[in-house]
């Protein structure tokens, strides 16, 4: 064991109640990597429990222990009295404790051990063991990299394997960005070994939508959808009233910033969601173009460099004019990316079918 994980082993050994923390709006890496810790550790014997500070969606609701999951906004005395007796606190899939929302200042002044395991870039969380590696396709590989690094991979169970398969698929966009080392696969291929059915977590996942997300997805695609082609860019809103029209239910509008990408020339895309509190955003990018980097500067946000999310505290309708107003200082940015996407086509020409083959 290298000296790196030695000092994991013995944090966890010096251990005997671990609490393991996600962020808020949990995603399939969150809450595949959060319990995939709580299945291996209960699989050991080990007192834990997991927490998230918001509800997670219902297709997440079948993970193995997904329903002893503490969520925060529902029962805070529970998630505090966790948090007081825990000895050792495990953050998983955030890079800052803004992201754990009303959290932090409990989690700050609880005077506990901290290890964080994570893969967005500029962590920045006061913890006394990190594993970041934004070279990870999720923090799940990370999950599966740790145990393994504290020599137990041979003792990962059908459970924490399905669970760190979904981290994986979800967070890569079923293995189609972010998986490209063959490490991800080498772990991929254990968990296959290990008996993860994969055709049955993607349908778990994937095809148990309500009706109403679809009608509330055919609702974005035809009235709230904006593509400013000279940008490259498309964006996408929902109001509360959309939300309320269609029975939205957490979870609902997951993947909605994902489908401008299928419209030729776009590589930006922005889903712009009215809360009650705030405007919350989803950015996605493909490229040279960081949104990582264009919501630190101006939505108050954060996230990887092709997936961020950010806040807007003024109006919708506000937050559209002032994206809007500032895609001209970006045009060159955006034309340039754009340029070396189409310069290095993802699929090499000699892979390319010929015309003859159709
Ligand atoms: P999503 O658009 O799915 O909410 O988030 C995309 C990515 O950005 C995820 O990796 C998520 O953890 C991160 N992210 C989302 N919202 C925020 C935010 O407000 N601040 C930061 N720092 N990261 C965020
Ligand atoms: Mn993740």
């Amino acid at each position: 064991m290298t000296p790196f994980f030695k000092q994991a082993a013995e944090l966890l050994k010096a251990a005997s109640n671990i609490a393991i923390i996600s962020h808020y709006n949990p995603d399939g890496d969150a809450m595949g990597s959060g319990l995939a810790l709580l299945n291996y550790f209960k699989s050991q014997h080990r007192v834990a429990n997991f927490i998230v500070p918001s509800e997670f969606p219902d297709f997440l609701s079948w993970l193995p222990l997904a329903s002893e999951t503490q969520v925060f906004s529902k029962h805070p005395k529970t998630v505090s009295q966790t948090i007081d007796r825990a000895d050792l606190i495990i953050l998983v899939d955030f890079n800052t404790m803004a992201r754990i929302e009303d959290l932090a200042p409990i989690v700050n002044a609880s005077g506990k051990r901290l290890m964080l395991i994570d893969h967005h870039p500029q962590p920045d969380v006061p913890a006394d063991w990190i594993l970041s590696d934004t070279s990870a396709s999720s923090t799940a590989e990370l999950i599966y990299r740790f145990l393994d690094g504290i020599g137990k991979a041979g003792e990962i169970n059908l459970p924490t394997a399905r669970c760190i398969y979904t981290g994986i698929m979800t967070d890569t966009g079923n293995f189609s960005h972010n998986s490209s080392r063959p490490e991800t696969f080498e772990i991929v291929a254990h968990l296959l070994r290990i008996g993860v059915d994969k055709d049955a977590i993607h349908a778990a996942v994937f095809h148990n939508f309500s009706a109403n997300r679809m009608k509330l997805l055919g609702h974005v695609l035809k009235d709230r959808m904006k593509i400013l082609p000279e940008y490259h860019t498309a964006y996408l809103y929902l109001t509360q009233k959309d939300l309320s029209d269609y029975n939205h239910i957490t979870g609902d509008t997951e993947g909605f910033v994902n489908i401008p990408f299928s419209i030729k020339g776009i590589l930006f895309s922005v889903l712009f969601i009215e809360k009650e509190e705030h405007i919350k955003l989803s950015l996605r990018s493909k490229g040279d173009f960081s949104v990582n980097d264009f919501t630190r500067l101006h939505f108050s946000g954060g996230g990887h460099r092709h997936a961020a999310g950010g806040k807007s505290f003024t109006s919708l309708e506000n937050s559209l004019q002032q994206f809007e107003s500032l895609l001209p200082s970006y045009s060159e940015a955006l034309r340039a990316a754009y340029q070396s996407l189409v310069e290095a086509p993802a699929v090499p020409f000699e892979l390319q079918p010929k015309p003859s083959d159709s």
